[in-house]
């Protein structure tokens, strides 16, 4: 592409994605194409000749819009929102064009430093120890299975040369999480070779909050069937319903029984910014290891998974190894070369989007917003708990609410009647295109979830939200009159 050319498409993209930024709202949040739409409006090979950009950009508007999902929606009020300010957009357009690839220190100073700095920054303000050394990878997902191969790495010897497969001197493993964890933790205990019958998965309290007496039953039994416990994953902010496991008395468990301990406080972690909500996360600064998601609630675009830990070292362990080719001569002198922390040996500039995000804000500006998301969290739950129709099935810790309507008039109705009523709510309310809300159960029963934390939800979208479940509950209710 020319110089001229590109500057002409780039000005035009800047206005396009401006627009975007402030008329989200234009669009229904939900996408409302079918299945294969996209698929069968775009050509089935890719074109001989190159075309020009005035040509692609045209079907992406007329073919993929219309297919988009729109997250930063203000009315994205399903499972956990992600916001795309407008310095963490320009630091992804910057990323992209200066490509560095930060493998090596040598390969990108300037990225694995600045890496550095804007952990240590987040780290600060979420008042974490300077003990945890931080590295960012792309997702949670990927954040709790090097937590996780870290744990295996400290309790298994020799796990790195000799593997799991047909060792005779090896008993079981196991590694604990209350039934309220996240699904990623399955999928790293699978991955991992462990077998997924290795997790054991806690009960929880009438609170959604795994009891620690009976994790502490768990490893007991575990270690008279002579299994080795490797890790144990307290949540802090459960997907369900934001439920926090009592990190402290979890830690203590683990320093008794020598066991790791990683927090997964990828949804909540950075509530700890506020120093009114610091006592939910009382004693993760014992844990070996923490995740924290900014592209969660830290209005940071997908993606940017932020993971904490005290014994990197040991990450180290399992994951450096490097080929001649990729020896330096600072390698050996003390830099970080961020291919050493994990799996990955190509890594993008993600730190530049934390760190322009952080500047823009300010550390004022970010408790300002998520201070707001969690009095419009409140202010629903009220609204719920003053409605007889409606009833609230969970605590409100930060900023979703857990609830399902229960009509007066179907007091006789049975628990399927009821689940069946609140699923086709659900879907009268999505079908609105203004609000987006999702579901999960709870006991066994089909609840509703408003989770508020897109940045530009404002308070008219919680009360659309809530407007709409209400009409749609007298609406659904005469026709099954
Ligand atoms: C969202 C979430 C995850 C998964 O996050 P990804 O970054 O999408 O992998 C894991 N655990 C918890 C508690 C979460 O809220």
């Amino acid at each position: 592409m020319e110089p001229s050319e590109f500057r002409r498409h780039g000005h035009a993209l800047v206005d396009w994605i401006a627009e975007y930024l402030s008329g989200a709202e234009r669009y229904p949040v939900l996408s409302r194409v079918s299945p294969g739409d996209v698929r069968n409006g775009l050509p089935t090979s890719a074109p001989e000749h190159g075309e020009s950009f005035d040509a692609i950009f045209a079907d992406f508007e007329r073919v993929l819009v219309p297919a988009l999902t729109h997250w930063n929606h203000p009315g994205f009020l399903a499972y956990f929102a992600s916001s795309a300010s407008a310095p963490g957009v320009l630091a992804e357009f910057l990323a992209a064009a200066r490509n560095q690839q930060a493998m090596l220190w040598r390969t990108s100073p300037a990225s694995t430093e600045l890496e550095e700095v804007s952990l240590g920054w987040l780290r600060q303000l979420m008042g974490l120890p300077d003990a945890f050394e931080g590295v960012i990878y792309d997702t949670a997902s990927i954040s709790s299975l090097h937590a996780l191969a870290a744990a295996r790495e400290a309790a298994v010897p020799a796990v790195r040369n000799d593997g799991l497969a047909g060792r005779a001197d090896l008993p079981g493993l196991s590694v604990y999480c209350s039934e309220h964890a996240h699904s990623s933790i399955d999928k790293a205990v699978i991955l991992l070779g462990l077998g997924h019958r290795a997790l054991r998965h806690v009960p929880a309290d009438d609170q959604f909050r795994m009891r620690v007496d009976a994790l502490q039953d768990a490893i007991a039994k575990d270690r008279a069937a002579n299994l080795i416990p490797v890790a144990v994953v307290a949540t802090a902010g459960t997907t369900s319903t934001t439920s926090v496991d009592p990190i402290r008395e979890i830690a203590d468990v683990c320093r008794r029984e020598s066991i790791w301990l990683h927090v997964d406080a990828s949804y909540a972690g950075v509530t700890a910014i506020l120093p009114e909500y610091r006592v939910h996360f009382d004693g993760w600064e014992h844990a070996d290891s923490v995740v924290v998601n900014p592209h969660k609630w830290l209005f940071t675009p997908m993606d940017l998974s932020a993971f904490y830990c005290r014994r990197m070292d040991v990450v180290r362990q399992a994951f450096s190894l490097v080929p001649e080719y990729l020896r330096t001569a600072e390698g050996s002198r003390g830099v970080r070369n961020l291919m050493d922390t994990g799996i990955q040996l190509g890594r993008r500039f993600r730190s530049l989007k934390l760190w322009m995000v952080l500047r823009h804000f300010g550390a004022e500006g970010v408790r300002e917003v998520l201070t707001e998301h969690i009095r419009l969290a409140r202010l629903f739950a009220q609204w719920v708990d003053e409605d007889v129709e409606f009833e609230r099935l969970a605590p409100v810790p930060f900023r979703v609410v857990c609830f399902r309507a229960r009509p007066r008039a179907m007091a006789a109705a049975s628990a399927a009647e009821l689940d069946t009523f609140n699923e086709e709510l659900l879907a009268a309310v999505n079908a609105s295109g203004d609000v987006f809300l999702s579901h999960t159960q709870l006991n066994g029963v089909l609840t509703l979830r408003v989770a508020i934390g897109h940045l530009n939800t404002a308070e008219r979208h919680v009360a659309r939200a809530w407007q709409l479940l209400r009409e749609h509950t007298e609406q659904l209710l005469s026709l099954h009159r």
